[in-house]
């Protein structure tokens, strides 16, 4: 199963990333959490990252590309993966398919959680109380969510084109949500 999970900051994708990839038993793939790994390990990429991450812009492509080739290619991706915030341009796209495509499998599903945009700015405000993530602040929340819009929500539309997309509503208990989520991949064929 190769899954792509798409939604805007504080859709929930990450809560949800984990249950479906252990349904599956795939390892869920998140760009932001292999980013934040790095920067608190201090290594190079994760120099470079948070300097994009803190002021809610993208990491350029040809650093998030080389790093999701790098994962994909250890073996626990080798029966598929959910890829968690990834991809976020149209030159991840086509970067992915020429990763999918050597692979001589296919994307299966392009889940998109839905939400109200409002109500994901209160919930990422709240995440930045608990959970102290430096691009949670306000101004930062707002431009990643211009981001999403002006990068992002684009690609719905090209995966759509090619008959992937599964939409899901993600407002409502994280249980409910992921009701929704096993519901609508049931009639899913793997590749
Ligand atoms: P996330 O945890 O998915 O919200 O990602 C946090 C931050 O990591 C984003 O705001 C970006 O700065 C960076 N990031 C994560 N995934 C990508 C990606 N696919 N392309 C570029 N930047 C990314």
């Amino acid at each position: 199963m190769r899954l792509i999970l798409m939604g805007p900051p504080g859709a929930g994708k990450g809560t949800q990333a984990a249950y479906v990839a252990d349904h599956f038993g795939i390892p869920a793939i998140s760009t932001g959490d292999i980013f934040r790994a790095n920067v608190s390990e201090g290594t190079p990429l994760g120099v470079e990252a948070k300097r994009y991450m803190d002021a809610g812009e993208y990491v350029p492509d040809e650093v998030t590309n080389l790093m999701v080739r790098n994962r994909i290619d250890e073996p626990d991706a080798e029966p598929g993966f959910l890829l968690d915030g990834y991809p976020r341009t149209l030159a991840q796209v086509e970067e992915l398919d020429g990763m999918v495509e050597k692979t001589g499998h296919r994307i299966d599903a392009v889940l998109c959680l839905t939400v109200d945009k409002e109500a994901v700015v209160e919930r990422l405000l709240k995440r930045a109380e608990t959970d102290g993530r430096a691009d949670d602040t306000e101004d930062v929340i707002r431009r990643r969510l211009e981001v999403y819009a002006e990068e992002t929500e684009p690609l719905i539309k090209v995966y759509d084109d090619r008959g992937l997309v599964v939409e899901v509503d993600g407002m409502g208990a994280i249980d409910e949500v992921q009701q929704r989520i096993f519901e609508a991949l049931d009639d899913i064929p793997q590749s």
